[in-house]
C-alpha cells in the first residue's frame, strides 16, 4: 500500500525531465485514476489506496512519459473555463487562443454572424458562442472526426445554436459574415518543434503548413475576403514571426485597419483586418 502523496512524489519524479509541469501532470492523472477533482488530493494525501489503482496510475506516468499530452490521457482539457473533449483527432487548445477568441468579441456586432474556420475540438467557436449568445456562430472543419469531437462539445455545452458542417477554406466559402476567426496550422514542415517530440502527438494537417508555414493562411485570407461582408473582419492566429508576412498578404487583399495584437509574452501572435466595402 502507498499513500496518495506517496504516489504523487513518485509520479513528479518520473516525469521530472520529460514534463515542465511534472507535480500538475502527475496531480492531474492522479485525479483522472481516482475519479476525483484535485481538491480532494490535498485533503486526503495520506489516504492508502490499492495496488491496482496504482497500476493505473504508473500506467498513465509511462504514456506522459512517451510525451503523450495530458489532454489527450485525460480525453479533456479547458479552454475559456469551458471543459472540452479533445482527441489526437484534434489539436489542443492553447491558452494563446484565447487572445484571439476576446480579440474577435470585441469586433462582432451585436446579433453578429461570425464564422470559424477550422474549428477543431470547436474550442473558438464555443467560447465565443458562450459568451455571446447573441451571435449567430458558424464553424467549418475539414476532418469529419474533428467534426464529431465539435459537435459532442456544443451538445454537451449545450450550445445548441452553433452550426457546425463540414468544409474546407480551399474550395472556397460562402456566406456574408461579420466576423471571420481561424486558428490555421502554421508550423514550418522542418520545424524544431517536430523532432523535440512536443508536437507528434497532434494531427499534422492541424500544425504543418508549408516551408514557411504560410500555406494555409495564403488560401484562407482570399477566401475569407469573399465571404465578409462590408465592414467585416478576418483575424487570424499565427506563430510568433509571421505578422509581417500576415499583413502583408491581408494589404496584397485589400484588407485595411491591419493590425497585429500581441499575447501576454509580448509576441505578435494574432492579425486582424478590415473589409472596407
Ligand atoms: N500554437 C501551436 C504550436 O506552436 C500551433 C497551432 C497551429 O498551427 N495552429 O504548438
Amino acid at each position: 500500500m502507498t499513500s496518495l502523496g506517496e504516489a504523487l512524489k513518485k509520479g513528479e519524479r518520473l516525469l521530472e525531465d520529460l514534463s515542465s509541469t511534472p507535480r500538475l501532470d502527475a496531480e492531474l492523472l492522479l485525479c483522472h485514476v481516482l475519479g476525483r477533482p484535485r481538491s480532494y488530493l490535498y485533503a486526503y494525501l495520506e489516504q492508502q489506496f490499492d495496488g491496482a489503482t496504482q497500476q493505473a496510475f504508473l500506467a498513465l506516468i509511462e504514456r506522459r512519459r512517451c510525451k503523450e499530452p495530458v489532454a489527450y490521457i485525460l480525453g479533456t482539457c479547458e479552454f475559456w473555463g469551458l471543459e472540452l473533449e479533445v482527441s489526437p483527432a484534434v489539436l489542443i487548445p492553447r491558452p494563446e487562443t484565447e487572445h484571439l477568441v476576446e480579440a474577435a468579441i470585441a469586433v462582432l456586432p451585436h446579433a453578429g454572424r461570425l464564422l470559424d474556420l477550422g474549428t477543431g475540438s470547436g474550442a473558438i467557436a464555443l467560447a465565443i458562442a458562450k459568451s455571446r449568445p447573441d451571435a449567430q456562430v458558424n464553424a467549418l472543419d475539414s476532418s469529419q472526426s474533428a467534426l464529431a469531437i465539435a459537435r459532442n462539445n456544443r451538445d454537451r455545452l449545450q450550445l445548441n445554436h452553433v452550426d457546425m458542417r463540414l468544409g474546407d477554406w480551399n474550395t472556397g466559402i460562402s456566406g456574408s459574415y461579420d466576423v471571420i476567426v481561424a486558428n490555421p496550422p502554421y508550423v514550418e514542415e522542418i520545424a524544431d518543434e517536430w523532432s523535440s517530440g512536443s508536437l507528434q502527438w497532434e494531427p499534422r494537417e492541424a500544425l504543418a503548413a508549408g516551408c514557411d508555414g504560410l500555406a494555409a493562411i495564403r488560401k484562407l485570407i482570399p477566401a475569407a475576403r469573399g465571404a465578409l461582408a462590408p465592414q467585416g473582419y478576418l483575424l487570424i492566429e499565427h506563430g510568433a514571426s509571421q505578422a509581417a508576412a500576415v499583413r502583408a498578404i491581408l494589404a496584397a487583399e485589400n484588407f485595411h485597419a491591419i493590425e497585429t495584437i500581441r499575447d501576454l509574452a509580448g509576441l505578435e501572435r494574432i492579425t486582424l483586418g478590415l473589409v472596407n466595402q
